[in-house]
């Protein structure tokens, strides 16, 4: 049985105060039985997150990291070693902004993903697809890709200590969400491929749906077999409605 994880990726939004509001708004929360939470604010807002929630079963992620574990002459990095230090357990790799913006590549993500998992981290490897290529019917491909640039140069095991994310590119921060049965189809394909090398890593693995999950069309997704919770964007910044999310992956 997998447990659930819902997600709240901060991306680059918040001040001290929105920070110290929304660490006040998850404080309150009556968070389910059997659901991971987790919450991955700026780096910048780390050690108020991790200060604030202490106490709450609330796990602190960071957005990035570097592609070494170790410290070292790398000018506005932080260090996978660093992000542990501070009390972080989880990172996002590969989130289609810095694909796509920033212009990360598959290369350069195995490389995170691989310093994410050796300083203790469980990276959360962000893979979808663009709406041309989802136009293209090259979904489905474009998700094996990604996935397999990982496993072909660290080893299928390695999902054992990671959490996929499949979210559509189209889907993010668009208000546009996949329907679960759209999301169930990929989902399956990334979970098939996983199981051709290894059963038991794909019946394990946690595959998250993301691309603006809300508590209104969340328990629909979350509901679909091979959906194991969510990476929330947007509706994350709201406390309120993060909660609503977070229960939905309870029932
Ligand atoms: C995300 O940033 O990972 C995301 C899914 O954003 P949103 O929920 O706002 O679409």
């Amino acid at each position: 049985m997998r447990r659930p994880l819902v997600a709240g990726n901060w991306k680059m939004h918040g001040t001290r105060a929105s920070v110290a509001e929304l660490i006040k708004g998850l404080h309150a929360l009556a968070l389910p039985e059997g659901v991971e939470v987790a919450v991955f604010p700026p780096s910048l807002y780390i050690n108020n997150v991790l200060a604030g929630l202490e106490g709450k079963s609330i796990a602190v992620g960071a957005q990035n990291c570097a592609a070494e574990p170790a410290q070292g002459a790398l000018t506005g990095e932080v260090a996978s070693s660093q992000l542990a230090d501070a009390g972080c357990t989880l990172v996002l790799v590969g989130h289609s902004e810095r694909r796509q913006i920033l212009g990360e590549s598959d290369e350069l993500l195995v490389r995170k993903f691989a310093a994410a998992q050796a300083s203790g981290l469980t990276p959360v490897l962000c893979i979808g697809e663009t709406l041309e290529q989802r136009e293209a019917g090259q979904t489905i491909e474009v998700v094996n890709r990604q996935l397999g640039s990982v496993m072909d140069v660290l080893g299928v095991e390695v999902f054992a200590r990671a959490v996929v994310a499949y979210e559509p590119v189209w889907a993010i921060g668009t208000g546009l969400t996949a329907t679960p049965e759209q999301a169930q189809e990929v989902h399956a394909a990334i979970r098939a491929q996983l199981d051709a090398e290894d059963a038991e890593v794909a019946r394990g693995v946690r595959i998250l749906y993301g691309g603006s999950v809300k508590a209104a069309n969340a328990v629909e997704l979350f509901g679909m077999p091979d959906i194991d919770g969510g990476l929330i964007g947007g509706a994350s910044l709201n406390a309120d409605e993060f909660g609503a999310i977070c229960r939905a992956a309870g029932n």
